[in-house]
């Protein structure tokens, strides 16, 4: 066969020859060591906390190499491909501190540009050139149907599904036949010719998992598509030798597609990048773990995050702690550190899956919030009131100073011990609520209804701004012994039957007049917050109830 020939009549045209790409994208003058990595998410609008995880690796390892992390756009699927999907990834991670160097929408060194598969097209043709050329490649020219017809014929008889062996038919096509269907008109693909055997193993050094053994590939797969565009298994490889990658980190998923990608950078005869494969992220699910579910788990979905409004870093902090197994403790050392001081190492990440716990994330972010300054959580939460909260909700800024107060009383700023009740932006918006908005009160009273009337009326009546805590609570302890309640707790409890309550559930009805709540930081300041029109207000409110 005149492979020379079929290569011209498939692809026809002066290609440049390869040496010229290896010339343009030649290697990177970096330090010694220094790792360039990449994100290669196809623009599907969708992306998930497993890209996160890897982000969040790759970023370390190229940033604390004094490497190169870039973003690289697989859209050789236009089915998939969604409007604003690169600026929806560029964002969402921007979100969690990672930053590209280079890449699409991004810009940057422009030697290994464009970021774009489609826009490298071009380059991909050329390398399939050459590998029909040299006999590796050659056209197909099955139709769906035949496709769909010899899966069947596979699956029934319990045979290894796909295009290899003996079902590759076009693969022994002679050059007449090649010739005829081409001059017919019929649609092709063009094919990489496996020269593998499954019944070889390959030993393969992951980063992650260390020493593994892969099956020989023998499919035959698909390089170029019919119209002429790659398939991301040949696309990637091209791309991750040009854009000069010394080492990826993406989720397991693809380990199946392994020794493919094996085969395609040896036929290539390329030097593979070191490619490391991540854990998925698991989750409990009563008796069973199992990986986190697009339709079953909203937190899968990085928007999920901003949107409840995580604070970034504690997401951050935990998904590190799922990453290296040494992070835990490094953080318990260095609670206050920038998190790019620790020493990020692949070598540490776990080999199995991770076990992902909105619970533990909660603790994690509450801790985190807890040290934030009045003016960074401020900061925070007006960042994520803009975008998602409510109209009332962006008018809680309108005076600092009163925020402020509300602030650093519901975190126990200036306390003993700090409060640890905020754990996402929502939350907290919707915990101190109640200082801007008037909330409805819940129904929990341990008191009846014409008790309450009276006790809200006498306090009202002797309701002072000016009053300091103690001079308040003295009033707050007088309506409650007026009322047969016990005022001092020691002796409630030495003899609660000689009491109707103590003044605790007398306390409990002005915390619910005031704010609705059964629960809430010190009632007095709350008070000395909402100013003494308002409390009247509120108190008179329900009274009349
Ligand atoms: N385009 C693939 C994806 O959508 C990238 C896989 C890889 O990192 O090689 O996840």
């Amino acid at each position: 066969m005149n492979y020379k020939a079929l290569a011209e009549r498939l692809l026809p045209g002066e290609y440049p020859p390869l040496s010229y790409y290896e010339e343009k994208y030649p290697p990177r003058t970096l330090p010694k060591g220094a790792e360039v990595t990449r994100l290669a998410p196809s623009p599907t609008g969708f992306i998930h906390l497993g890209n996160l995880f890897a982000a969040i690796a790759n970023e370390r390892i190229a940033h604390r190499s004094g490497g190169v992390l870039y973003l690289r756009i697989e859209d050789t699927d236009l089915k998939r491909k969604v409007e604003g999907a690169v600026e929806a990834v560029i964002k969402a991670l921007h979100y969690f501190d990672i930053e590209f160097d280079e890449g699409a929408e991004i810009g940057g060194e422009e030697t290994y540009a464009p970021w774009y598969q489609r826009q490298r097209a071009e380059i991909y043709r050329a390398y399939a050139k050459r590998l029909i050329e040299e006999g590796r490649a050659y056209p197909c020219f099955c139709t769906e149907e035949e496709l769909t017809a010899l899966r069947e014929e596979q699956t029934a008889k319990k045979e290894i599904t796909g295009y290899y062996g003996q079902y590759a038919k076009c693969r022994n096509l002679t050059e007449e036949e090649i010739y005829r269907n081409l001059d017919a008109g019929k649609p092709y693909v063009i094919r990489l010719k496996s020269l593998g055997n499954p019944e070889n193993k390959i030993a393969f050094r992951d980063a992650v998992k260390g020493e593994i053994t892969v099956t020989e590939n023998d499919q035959d797969v698909v390089i170029l598509k019919s119209d002429g565009i790659p398939t991301y298994h040949f696309a990637h490889a091209i791309d991750d030798h040009l854009m000069r990658t010394t080492l990826v980190i993406r989720g397991e998923e693809w380990l199946a597609s392994l020794p493919i990608h094996i085969e395609l950078f040896d036929a290539l005869g390329f030097e593979r990048p070191r490619y490391g494969h991540n854990c998925s992220l698991m989750k409990q699910d009563g008796e069973t773990r199992r990986k986190l579910s697009k339709r079953k788990d909203p937190e899968l979905s990085l928007e999920f995050y901003r949107k409840e409004g995580y604070f970034p870093r504690a997401v951050k902090v935990y998904m590190l702690t799922l990453l290296n197994s040494n992070f835990e403790e490094w953080y318990q050392k260095n609670p206050d550190a920038d998190l790019a001081e620790f020493p990020f190492k692949v070598e540490k990440m776990s080999k199995s899956g991770s076990l992902f716990d909105l619970d533990k994330l909660n603790d994690i972010s509450k801790n985190e919030l807890s040290k934030l300054s009045i003016e960074e959580m401020s900061a925070f939460l007006k960042g994520w009131a803009e975008e998602f909260g409510t109209e009332a909700q962006r008018h809680y800024f309108d005076d600092a100073e009163k925020l402020g107060a509300v602030l650093s009383l519901c975190m126990g700023v200036g306390g003993k011990k700090r409060r640890k009740d905020l754990t996402t932006a929502s939350q907290a918006m919707k915990f101190i609520e109640y200082f801007f908005e008037r909330t409805p009160r819940t129904d929990e009273y341990r008191i009846g209804r014409d008790e309450r009337r009276a006790i809200l009326s006498e306090f009202l009546a002797a309701y002072d701004h000016s009053d300091d805590a103690q001079a308040w609570f003295c009033k707050v302890k007088e309506v409650a012994a007026a009322h047969g309640f016990a005022t001092d707790m020691k002796e409630y409890k030495l003899a609660p039957e000689r009491f109707k309550g103590s003044v605790a559930d007398v306390a409990e009805v002005l915390r619910i007049a005031t704010t609705g709540k059964a629960n809430t930081p010190d009632l007095w300041s709350i008070m000395q917050i909402l100013g003494e029109g308002e409390v009247h207000e509120r108190l008179k409110q329900a009274k009349d109830e």
